[in-house]
């Protein structure tokens, strides 16, 4: 079963809101077996929005639309639907006792214009809406079906969970799921060269790249007639993707990162971690402290931002960085060694770097920070050379840090 998705709104066009309903819906279909074949967005205007109508059912079984439910005589979604089905409306009393109820509970009275709320056609299914005055509906005519839903996420959401969601499971025949398998450390071209036989096979179930900000992610997607089934049909494959990434692999799941990987290792291997930050200026601490439960792990973090402070704070010896200069290798395994020493941790890791050129900073210079770590009485230094703005380069140093931590116990 083939769906597009409208997103209706004129701020969702000029870019005032992101359509994050549409990234919602996505996912949700998938979920149920239901291909999105298009995502379209459409201002608020009945013409634009009846001819997006007629073209998405021509290709499509369903469209499902969201925002332009309201009040007010430019929230037009539901009337524009209608005329494209041949629908006419009728009051529809469950509706307006629900209406009459939300503003009896905010103690106002009804707005004549919340009146068109609570009209439908006589074939619509329609959805309730506890978190607001707009009810949904489906609207079917043959094998054609139109799904309108209010445009506040908060508001779209439960409705869709609740009431639409079950509604598309009966109605489709099979479900599409999906599992992430998560690499660091690599790019997404290296990475998809390595599993470019699995990615070009295309056949169910397939795998497909994407670059994130912060990592590379493998999506193996599985048709299946039921959950267990794809879950199954998924195993192999992703087995394979792990096994040819190797140690880039870090991770598995939608929103899991790399901080939550390496506090779950330092618990489970019951160590304890100091950080000796300069140019990443605390964001490895923060990262860290994000985890809950870490306290025990994560001991202390220091931003030692000056050379006098690299020397007071963490022992990094004058003549050293005056010798090789502050970022340096010399001066990123002083940082790690010194913060291990002063806080007594099982691991220490440093950073220092250029975050941006400027001040006596060259193009080239840009961007190359040092990561230094301590382990197990061994010293270790990695030397990237990031891309992108001072706020992007300091973000993917400390990515890159809490990656060597990971990397580093691993391979003990
Ligand atoms: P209302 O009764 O609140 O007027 P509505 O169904 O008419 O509901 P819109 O007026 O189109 O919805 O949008 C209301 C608000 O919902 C927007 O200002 C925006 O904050 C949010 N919203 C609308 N569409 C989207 C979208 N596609 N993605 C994310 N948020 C959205």
């Amino acid at each position: 079963m083939k769906a597009e998705i409208i997103a209706v709104g004129t701020e969702i066009l000029l870019g005032d809101i992101v359509n994050t309903n549409a990234q919602f819906l996505a996912k949700e279909l998938a979920n149920v077996g239901i291909e999105v074949f298009k995502q379209t967005v459409i201002g608020d205007n009945s013409e634009r929005l009846s001819q997006a109508f007629e073209e998405a059912l021509a290709s499509c079984d369903m469209v499902i639309t969201t925002g332009g439910l309201g009040p007010t005589e430019d929230d037009l979604t539901k009337e524009t639907a209608c005329q494209v089905l041949g629908m006419s409306s009728v009051l529809h009393k469950p509706s307006l006792i629900a209406l009459e109820a939300f503003f009896k509970k905010v103690g106002k009275e009804i707005p004549e214009s919340n009146y068109k709320q609570v009209y439908f056609p006589k074939e619509a299914t329609v959805l309730s809406n506890p978190n607001g005055t707009a009810p949904g509906a489906i609207l079917q005519q043959g094998k054609k079906t139109i799904i309108v839903l209010p445009g506040p996420p908060k508001e779209m959401m439960p409705m869709f969970r609740n009431l639409v969601k079950p509604y598309l499971m009966k109605m489709s025949n099979g479900v599409i799921v999906s599992e992430m398998v998560r690499v660091l450390g690599v790019g997404e071209g290296y990475a998809a060269e390595k599993l470019k036989d699995l990615i070009e096979n295309g056949q169910n179930p397939t795998v497909a790249p994407y670059a994130k900000e912060e990592d590379v992610v493998f999506r193996i997607t599985a048709k299946a007639k039921s959950f267990e089934d794809a879950l199954k049909m998924i195993y192999p494959l992703k087995m394979e993707v792990k096994n040819r990434m190797g140690i880039d692999a870090y991770a598995e799941g939608d929103d899991i990162t790399i901080q939550a990987v390496v506090a779950d290792l330092l618990k489970r291997k019951n160590l304890t971690i100091a950080v000796a930050e300069s140019c990443t200026g605390g964001q490895i601490a923060s990262r860290l402290a994000e985890q809950s439960g870490i306290s025990k792990n994560f001991l202390e973090g220091i931003v030692a931002y000056t050379d006098d402070s690299k020397i007071k704070r963490l022992g990094v010896k004058r003549e050293s960085l005056e010798k090789y200069t502050a970022v340096s290798e010399n001066v990123a395994e002083e940082m790690a060694k010194g913060v291990v020493e002063m806080v007594g941790a099982d691991i220490g890791i440093s950073t220092t770097g250029y975050a941006e050129k400027g001040d006596g900073v060259s193009d080239e210079m840009s961007g190359i920070v040092f990561i230094g770590i301590i382990y197990n009485g061994k010293t270790h230094v990695q030397k990237h050379s990031f891309t992108g703005n001072r706020n992007t380069v300091r973000r993917k140093a400390s990515i890159a840090a809490l990656d060597f931590v990971r990397r580093c116990i691993l391979n003990e």
